[in-house]
C-alpha cells in the first residue's frame, strides 16, 4: 500500500495547497508542526482536520498550546507569540488533541522515540542509535520529522525516514518536500514541489512576523 507523508507544514497554506495537489488520492499521515513560522496558521489547520489527516504533535505545536517557548530561537518565539494571538479556540483545542506518538502500519513521532518533541535526528546520526529507536516499537517502519530534511535509511529489514518539510525545507532546496511510503516494499520515495514563496513572503510582512522567515524559504534553509 502506498501512502503519502508529510511534515512540518508551519502554517504555509501555499506549500500545503501545491503538496496535496501532487498527492492525489493517497492516504496522507502528518509528522507534526502544523503551525509556528508562517502566517497561516488557521487555514492550515483546518484543511489538516477537514481531510482527517492523522497527525502528531510537534514542538511548535506544543509551544503554541503552552506559550513556552523557552528554548526557541527569537524567530520562532515571535511566530509562536503571534499564532497564539492568531489561533481560533477550535484549532487550539484540535492541536490540544494530537497524540505524541502514532502506532498503526507505521511508527511516528515528532523528534524521536527518546525524546519525542525535542531529539534532532539528522541524515549524519550514528546508525547504532537508529536501530535502538526501534526497541520503542514492533513496527518495522519509522518516520521522524522536526528536522526539516529528508533522509531515509534501511537497517536489516527496517525503514526510518524522515520526509522533509513542506513549510520550511532547509536542505538547501525551497521547494515543498514530502514523501511517498510504500508499505510494503519498506520503500519510499521523496518529492518536491514548487510553490508561490512570494505570496507567503509578503503575507510574512504584512502580518509583521519576521522578515528573517521569509528570506528562508527562499533559501531552504
Ligand atoms: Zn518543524
Amino acid at each position: 500500500m502506498k501512502i503519502a507523508v508529510i511534515s512540518d507544514i508551519h502554517s504555509n497554506l501555499y506549500a500545503l495547497r501545491q503538496v496535496l495537489k501532487e498527492i492525489g488520492k493517497l492516504d496522507i499521515i502528518c509528522c507534526g508542526d502544523l503551525v509556528g513560522y508562517n502566517p497561516f496558521p488557521n487555514e492550515v489547520v483546518e484543511m489538516v482536520r477537514e481531510l482527517e489527516i492523522p497527525c502528531v504533535l510537534g514542538n511548535h505545536d506544543h509551544a503554541t498550546i503552552t506559550g513556552n517557548t523557552t528554548w526557541f530561537n527569537p524567530y520562532a518565539a515571535r511566530a509562536i507569540e503571534w499564532t497564539r494571538s492568531e489561533l481560533s479556540e477550535e484549532n487550539m483545542e484540535f492541536l490540544k488533541t494530537l497524540p505524541m506518538v502514532y502506532e498503526d502500519m507505521v511508527y511516528m513521532v515528532h523528534g524521536s522515540p527518546e525524546n519525542q518533541l525535542e531529539e534532532y535526528v539528522f541524515p549524519d546520526y550514528p546508525e547504532r542509535i537508529l536501530n535502538r529507536f526501534f526497541d520503542y516499537t514492533e513496527k518495522d517502519i519509522m518516520i521522524l520529522g522536526h528536522t526539516h530534511v529528508p533522509f531515509s535509511l534501511k537497517i536489516d529489514n527496517r525503514l526510518i525516514f524522515n520526509p522533509g518539510a513542506v513549510g520550511q525545507p532547509r536542505d538547501g532546496n525551497p521547494m515543498a518536500s514530502f514523501a511517498v511510503l510504500d508499505t510494503g516494499l519498506k520503500e519510499v520515495e521523496f518529492k518536491r514541489v514548487e510553490y508561490d514563496i512570494d505570496k507567503v513572503a509578503r503575507e510574512i510582512t504584512e502580518k509583521g512576523l519576521p522578515e528573517f522567515l521569509a528570506h528562508r524559504l527562499y533559501q531552504g534553509r
